[in-house]
Parts: structure tokens; C-alpha cells; sequence
């Protein structure tokens, strides 16, 4: 009597795997709203975008030929060493172009942890 059950320890498997972040921080103006896309070409190469989502900011960089392999962590590094060396282009977007970047889903914001 009064000899509690015990609970069935249900253990849930962790699906989720810690994935690598997806925002970045920007060098120029420090904020953590970098975000790395990369986009496959018709003839098989690979494009990288770089553009930072601070709207006081809205840095834009390319990457051409990004190895198949490369993740956005991987180019957001090769983007950071070509800065820091002064060998990539970047430019700012106005403010009045806006362009949607979310079109090509799979990227939903609902992580809050
Ligand atoms: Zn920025």
C-alpha cells in the first residue's frame, strides 16, 4: 500500500543535435545579424552571400567557388580571413532595397530557448 509506482523513465532521445549557429557577427559594425546563405549555380559552382540583417548596418559580401563541402561557418571564417586581409569586397545595401532573402525556406525562427 502507498508504495508509489515508479515512473517509467521515458527517456527522450535527443534528436536535436547542437547545430552550428547560423547568425554570425559582423565586422564592421559588431552586431551579431551576419547571415551566410549559399546558393548553387546552374554550372555547379557555388556562391556564398554574407550580408548583415542590422538595418543601421546591411553590410553584403559574395564568395564565389565555395567548395562543396564548406558550410556557412566555413565561409563565414573565409569570409572573415579575406577581410582581415582586405581581399574581399563588401558593400552596403541601401535601406530601400529590401530584398527578401527568406524565400527559399527551411529556415524557421522559431528556436527560443
Ligand atoms: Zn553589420
Amino acid at each position: 500500500m502507498g508504495r508509489r509506482r515508479k515512473k517509467r523513465a521515458i527517456r527522450k532521445p535527443h534528436w536535436r543535435e547542437r547545430r552550428p549557429p547560423k547568425v554570425f557577427q559582423c565586422p564592421v559594425c559588431g552586431a551579431v545579424s551576419v547571415v551566410v546563405k549559399i546558393e548553387e549555380n546552374e554550372d555547379g559552382t557555388r556562391t556564398a552571400f554574407i550580408s548583415c540583417s542590422n538595418p543601421k548596418c546591411r553590410m553584403r559580401s559574395k564568395i564565389d567557388n565555395v567548395p562543396r563541402l564548406f558550410t556557412p561557418v566555413d565561409v563565414y571564417s573565409m569570409f572573415m580571413d579575406l577581410y582581415t586581409e582586405g581581399k574581399i569586397k563588401i558593400w552596403f545595401e541601401e535601406a530601400e532595397e529590401i530584398e527578401m532573402e527568406r524565400e527559399s525556406g527551411g529556415v524557421s525562427e522559431e528556436e527560443e530557448e
